[in-house]
């Protein structure tokens, strides 16, 4: 085993579908070729779209891939626990430490003034789960520290307007951002009470002392807002590998609704896990 630790990182609100399989399939690749450590962490957050019979899918899924963890809720380890919901006093730690930096605060616009202020969604599809820029209209809000915990109302980043925001992709090469323009004040806490993805994946990656990410390039913006994250919260930059997104025929990205290119159906129909990724070039 050296230093290199990677991470296995899925939401379980569907079946594993084969886009998200082979960015798990080649995450185990970088793993063993780097005689690292690689880490299942569940992101089950949402209680309102994760199902526990999805985690077991996916193990079972993931373990007929020839995909295996050497960490993570099934098999344990230093780092444990390793289901975020169970994590929450991590993330509840962090969100006071951005408090009382100032780099958050509170925001009580609803989705929707947020969509229509932002004007028309981007036109393009692989941007759909992606959060609209913020207008910005309760940044200045000055009342963040009279909150004793986040619950009841958003919470957001303030991102540096205008401040390009690089880093080299290990695939994809060099990336740039630019705050305001590509990505707004994101959501760090929802009002429901919920840590939001940037914030959990940050304060996760940095505790199980994630050496490397793996993931969709879906994500490639997410990793300019998690960069900042990191700098505010005075923690390491891990190293990024974002893979090309798998594309039906139509060339629509894949997505956990093609049930029909769920791990799971291509299975039952008989297919082989070495049929599976045979045009999948890294
Ligand atoms: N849980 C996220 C997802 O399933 C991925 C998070 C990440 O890799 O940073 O889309």
């Amino acid at each position: 085993m050296t230093s290199y630790r990677g991470r296995l990182a899925p939401s379980p609100t569907g079946l594993l579908h084969i886009g998200h399989a082979r960015t798990f399939w080649i995450a185990a690749e970088r793993s063993r070729e780097n005689q690292g450590t690689l880490i299942f962490r569940n992101e089950d957050l949402d209680a309102q779209r994760c199902r526990p019979e999805f985690v077991t899918a996916m193990y079972e899924d993931l373990r007929w891939l020839g995909v295996s963890w050497q960490e993570g809720p099934d098999v344990g380890g230093l780092f444990a626990p390793y289901s975020q919901s169970e994590r929450r006093h991590f993330y509840l730690k962090a969100w006071r430490e951005l408090r009382d930096g100032g780099f958050i605060y509170p925001c009580g616009c609803s989705r929707k003034d947020v969509a229509e202020s932002a004007g028309a969604p981007h036109e393009n599809a692989d941007n759909q789960d992606d959060e609209p820029v913020y207008s910005g209209r309760c940044r200045r809000r000055s009342d963040a520290t009279s909150f004793d915990a986040p619950a009841g109302v958003n919470w957001r980043f303030r991102v540096p307007d205008g401040e390009k925001i690089e880093f080299t992709d290990k695939n994809l090469g060099q990336q740039s951002f630019t705050a305001g323009r590509d990505f707004g004040d994101f959501l760090v806490w929802r009002r429901d009470d919920v840590p939001a993805y940037q914030l959990a994946v940050v304060v996760d990656d940095a505790a199980m002392q994630i050496t490397e990410v793996v993931r969709g390039s879906d994500l490639l913006k997410s990793t300019a807002r998690q960069i900042l994250l990191c700098r505010a919260l005075n923690l390491a930059i891990r190293d990024f590998y974002h893979c090309e997104l798998v594309r039906d025929e139509a060339g629509v990205r894949l997505a956990k609704r093609h049930d029909a290119l769920s791990v799971r159906r291509l299975r039952e129909q008989g297919k082989r896990p070495s049929e599976l990724f045979r045009d999948a070039s890294r």
